[in-house]
């Protein structure tokens, strides 16, 4: 059943504004890991094994899990009033693409070299996959190096280029220079609401702006982003998401885990599983923490990496924390059909 209208995607990649204006100065940078935060990051955190027992916690309460110290009063913030971040108009995401366009217009075109870092493995539970974001001057090569030598499996570099070349069919897998994971995409159901619920559980202390990341996806139509803190109590037919904080040393500055029920990475994503860690060993330089919380829980949403090299959704860890207008119209579109 269609129950809202489908939007008409232009799904016209920018790319002549893309490749006219000469490279960003990242390509080939030193590999230097960044200074660590010092006291803040605390100690070390071994991430896979955290993840681990975040989703064992999950299982051990239909998917819900409460079980972290309390990180603080983040609750009261203004950025958990829902109504004060209501759903973009038509109109309101019209002129935030026009202005992603020409922002794209101006800009110099993306590092050739800049590439996520991917790694996919076949467990019980479906396909797990992890998306690691490099911190600036860390190439991916790099970053996936650390990964196998961590002993990480199905660890692969996917450049830019293949990104961009992603099948435009069947239109709402990209929208200008928003992409979507895969083509056809993967997605959260309705389970019975207008627009499928996911609940992000917050698990951080106060220096990850997750409240206003949630808030700020939650803007986009056709799909509700909630905020819980610390708790995220059963509702049926709506999920969550948990958002946890550790050092976990000189690696990624976020990681997104989650499950796809088919090898092809397309489809329903599984109910539950999917849990977003940001690294507290790194000092914001040349990214800031809203740019990666944010950027994480857009591939919590169904979105892959933007091909533009300034907008939140990119590659690597940048400046950027608002959320633009083509992700959003990327989202809208494929949550316009009900499933
Ligand atoms: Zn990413």
């Amino acid at each position: 059943m269609v129950k809202k209208s489908r939007r008409v995607i232009f799904a016209v990649l920018a790319s002549t504004a893309l490749v006219s204006a000469g490279l960003t100065g990242s390509a080939g940078a030193d590999e230097k890991n960044p200074v660590p935060s010092g006291s803040a990051a605390g100690p070390y955190v071994d991430a896979e094994a955290q993840l681990a027992e975040v989703r064992a916690a999950q299982l051990h309460s239909e998917g819900r899990w409460a079980g972290s110290a309390d990180p603080g009063k983040k609750g009261l913030q203004r950025e958990t009033r829902e109504d004060l971040y209501p759903k973009f108009t038509d109109k309101e995401l019209a002129d935030r693409v026009a202005e992603d366009q020409k922002r794209r217009a101006n800009a110099p075109a993306p590092d050739p070299d800049a590439g996520e870092v991917m790694a996919t493995e076949l467990v019980a539970e479906g396909l797990r996959v992890d998306i690691y974001t490099p911190p600036p001057g860390m190439s991916p090569e790099h970053l996936a190096d650390i990964l196998r030598k961590q002993g990480k499996k199905g660890v692969e570099v996917v450049r830019h280029g293949k990104a961009a070349a992603m099948p435009m069919a069947p239109g709402d897998c990209a929208y200008g220079s928003a992409r979507t994971f895969t083509c056809p995409v993967a997605f959260w159901t309705n389970n019975g609401f207008e627009d499928p619920l996911v609940r992000f559980n917050d698990h951080t202390p106060a220096q990850w702006p997750v409240t206003n990341a949630v808030y700020k996806w939650h803007q986009t139509p056709n799909i509700d982003s909630a905020y819980r803190f610390n708790s995220c109590p059963f509702q049926a037919g709506a999920r969550c998401v948990d958002v946890v904080s550790a050092n976990y040393g000189p690696v990624w500055t976020g990681r997104w885990s989650g499950f796809f029920p088919t090898a092809t990475q397309s489809g329903p994503y599984r109910e539950n599983g999917q849990v977003i860690q940001l690294n507290d060993y790194y000092t914001p330089a040349g990214w800031t923490r809203n740019n990666t919380v944010t950027h994480e829980m857009g591939h919590a949403l169904g979105l892959g990496h933007n091909v533009y090299s300034n907008d939140v959704m990119y590659f690597q860890a940048n400046m950027r924390e608002d959320i633009g207008g083509e992700n959003p119209a990327l989202l809208a579109s494929i949550y316009s059909v009900y499933r």
